[in-house]
């Protein structure tokens, strides 16, 4: 069986190559819609003339224009702008599957929508479900809508779990490769500089999640995905530094049986799991050769290095708003950071002042969310003294 997909993000890291899985399965694969904020013009040009899209949406509205004048007479194509577009790309008619993949809690409204259009979601933008995970696990129950994990530690939890009943699993462990400063001197963190932060050891990914990876809130982010995308305890979820980034992440059960994804790291693998599932199809991608593989290590995480997971822990102990505005938060410190008008530590000190404002509400509809999203955003701003 195959699917016909909105890809929300196109131009992006997951976006190019979800297009490169869809390539590669051109029996099983359609491209219906395609969205992305605009900043290339030149990569949705091409990528509408190759895969020839009913809709594009664009969210930047001269951009949106310009696109519209270069297809015009090419193409039979609309282009739709703003928000609302992005939104129609994601519930059009055409569309039974989703990849979402555009960063950050911009990314919400789409995935909202898509999820009470009743459309499967393959799901890499993990922020929507920080920000609003109760009510998007709600709403994809009530619509018949499922939430795919492309996140590859997810992707291998959602395969791990295909081994038991949920009521058998003792804990999930998320691994993490300890990002590029597992083990720089501590005393020198003040001086990080983002192209240092940027330059992952074994991932290439958006600027965005680097950082996130560098300070391990990206893993804080996805301990919180976990929580409400498995809907597990809190304290059932464990974090372990693996540096290989080989074991994608394990679950261990009631009997001290572990089971455990490994692949090579590259996020095509957990894009096609999402867009293949419940199928699973050959490909002729870069495969793992265990032979060659080495030494798997494991090692806990330094809470003094990385005080953001502690932090996750503490928003969901708090309530469904706090993960909102500690997502809020982190977004606009590391903004701030990649602009280089605050130095590295001043993220998670960020994130960690604007729980200390806060105490949390349950979060009952989309209006709530971004309202705590900009909430969020306001108290880092003026903490950081950005504005
Ligand atoms: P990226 O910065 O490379 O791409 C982001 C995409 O989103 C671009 O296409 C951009 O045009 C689009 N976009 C941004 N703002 C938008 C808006 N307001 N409206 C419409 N489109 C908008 O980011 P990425 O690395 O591909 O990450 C995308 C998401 O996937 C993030 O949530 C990230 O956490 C998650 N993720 C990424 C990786 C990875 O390897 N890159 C792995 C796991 C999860
Ligand atoms: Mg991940």
């Amino acid at each position: 069986m195959g699917h016909t997909l909105a890809i929300l993000g196109s131009t992006g890291s997951i976006g190019q190559s979800a297009l490169d899985v869809v390539r590669h399965h051109p029996e099983q694969l359609r491209v219906a819609t395609l969205a992305a904020f605009g900043s290339d013009v030149d990569a949705l040009e091409r990528q509408a003339l190759e895969l020839r899209p009913e809709l594009v949406a664009v969210y930047e509205e001269n951009a949106a224009e310009d696109l519209a004048r270069r297809l015009r007479g090419r193409l039979e194509c609309e282009v739709a702008a703003g928000g609302e577009g992005i939104v129609r790309a994601a519930t059009h008619h055409s569309v039974d599957r989703v990849l979402a993949a555009i960063v950050g809690a911009a990314g919400l409204p789409a995935v909202h929508a898509a999820v009470i259009a009743g459309k499967d979601v393959a799901l890499a933008n993990k922020e929507s479900l920080v920000v609003a995970g109760p009510l998007l696990t709600s709403l994809a129950r009530r619509h018949g809508a499922s939430i795919l994990p492309v996140d590859s530690e997810h992707a291998a939890l959602h395969q791990a779990l295909r081994c038991g009943e949920r009521r058998e699993v003792r804990r999930m462990v998320l691994t993490a490769s300890g990002g590029p400063f597992r083990r720089r001197d501590l005393d020198t963190f003040e001086e990080i500089l983002p192209e240092e932060a940027l330059r992952h050891p074994t991932w290439e990914m958006g600027a965005k999640i680097s950082i996130d990876s560098a300070t391990l809130m990206n893993k804080a982010l996805e301990l919180i995905e976990a929580r409400y995308l498995f809907e597990l305890e809190p304290e059932a979820i464990d974090v372990v530094i693996h540096p290989q980034s080989l074991v994608h992440s394990m679950v261990e059960f009631c009997d001290g049986s572990w089971i455990a994804q490994l692949s090579v790291n590259d996020m095509t693998i957990p894009i096609q799991y999402a867009l293949a599932y419940p199928e699973r199809w050959a490909n002729r991608f870069k495969r793992l050769e265990p032979e060659k593989f080495g030494t798997l290590e494991f090692e806990p995480v330094d809470s003094r290095r990385f005080p953001a997971l502690a932090l996750a822990r503490r928003a969901l102990a708090m309530g469904a708003s706090a993960p909102a505005v500690l997502n809020a938060a982190n977004e606009v410190a590391v903004a701030a950071f990649l602009a280089r008008r605050v130095r590295f530590r001043a993220i998670s000190a960020t994130v960690e002042a604007v729980l200390d404002r806060h105490r949390g509400e349950p979060v009952d509809d989309l209006e709530a969310a971004l309202a705590w999203d900009r909430w969020g955003r306001e108290q880092a701003t003026e903490i950081l003294g950005v504005r």
